[in-house]
């Protein structure tokens, strides 16, 4: 008997897929990575901050490993994940979360903080997002990208110009690829987390003031735990969305629907 027909809710879980998610270390990426495992899936996180990603593997347990590097390094990236696809015989799922933040104005954004936020938050995807499908099997596979509801705002309540502008190029990333890579039967969707509380927004919410002006401007007066954005990568990442592509599902609670 197929699992489905034992169990409606098979496809919602990962058994056996191979997943790999970057900046896995911390935060979201952390939150999708122990779900997964809780899921069925074999793991391995990718970071650059390599005891930070070993311990948090170790956390997680249940066969979850660690790799270190750097998805702005092309190299690094196809090395890894070569090696991955060798030991494992495939990459079924790629969660391409890895981001950073350096926050300025368009006047005060320097040449090098713009390429370093750009190399990282869009070139990194699309590196990691490559790699992947490149040992994906035949069958076909998945990627999760970890956009923002700054894919579809100006920016709020602080200027924040280069990483507006990768988290927007990421949703047409996803919807390029999604389309060239339908045939074969590989799914690209992204997520785009309202606020969330993970040491990326610490700044933020180290300021109660301004954390309060943050739950104000969202429906549902709040800002959101890494688990729930990780659910919706799950789902995303699962045979649940087996027909879904080329879609950023924001997690938001209700931002952008305003
Ligand atoms: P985090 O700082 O807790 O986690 C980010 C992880 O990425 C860290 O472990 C870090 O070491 C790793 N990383 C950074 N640069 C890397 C690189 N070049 N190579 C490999 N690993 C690298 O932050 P988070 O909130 O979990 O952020 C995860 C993603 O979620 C980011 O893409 C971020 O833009 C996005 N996001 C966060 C929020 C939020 O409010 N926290 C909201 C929307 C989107």
């Amino acid at each position: 008997m197929a699992p489905e027909e034992k169990n409606p809710l098979a496809r919602q879980r990962l058994d056996g897929k191979v997943v790999c998610v970057t900046g896995g270390a911390s935060g979201i990426g952390a939150a999708a990575a122990r779900l997964m495992v809780a899921a069925g899936a074999r793991v391995v996180i990718l970071d650059r901050d390599d005891g930070a990603a070993e311990a948090t593997a170790g956390a997680i347990g249940g066969g979850c490993e660690a790799m270190a590097l750097d998805v702005a390094s092309e190299t690094d990236i196809d090395r890894v994940l070569a090696d991955i696809a060798g030991r494992h015989g495939r990459i079924d799922v790629m969660v391409a979360n890895a981001g950073i933040n350096i926050r300025r104005t368009a006047v005060d954004c320097s040449l090098d903080d713009w390429n370093a936020v750009l190399q990282v938050n869009l070139t990194g995807v699309f590196l990691s997002s490559r790699a992947a499908a490149r040992h994906m099997p035949e069958k076909g596979g998945a990627v999760v990208v970890t956009a923002s509801i700054m894919s579809f705002s100006g920016g709020g309540l602080y200027p924040n110009i280069s990483y507006a502008t990768t988290k927007g190029a990421l949703v047409n990333l996803v919807r390029s690829m999604a389309v060239e890579w339908a045939p074969r039967n590989i799914r690209v969707n992204a997520v785009a987390p309202t606020w969330t509380k993970t040491r990326f927004i610490k700044p933020l919410t180290d300021d109660a003031e301004l954390t309060a002006k943050l739950e104000a401007l969202t429906p549902m007066g709040r800002l959101a735990e890494p688990e729930e954005v990780a659910h919706a990568m799950l789902f995303l990442a699962s045979d649940a969305a087996s027909m879904v592509t080329g879609h950023t599902l924001a997690v938001d609670g209700g931002f952008l629907a305003q």
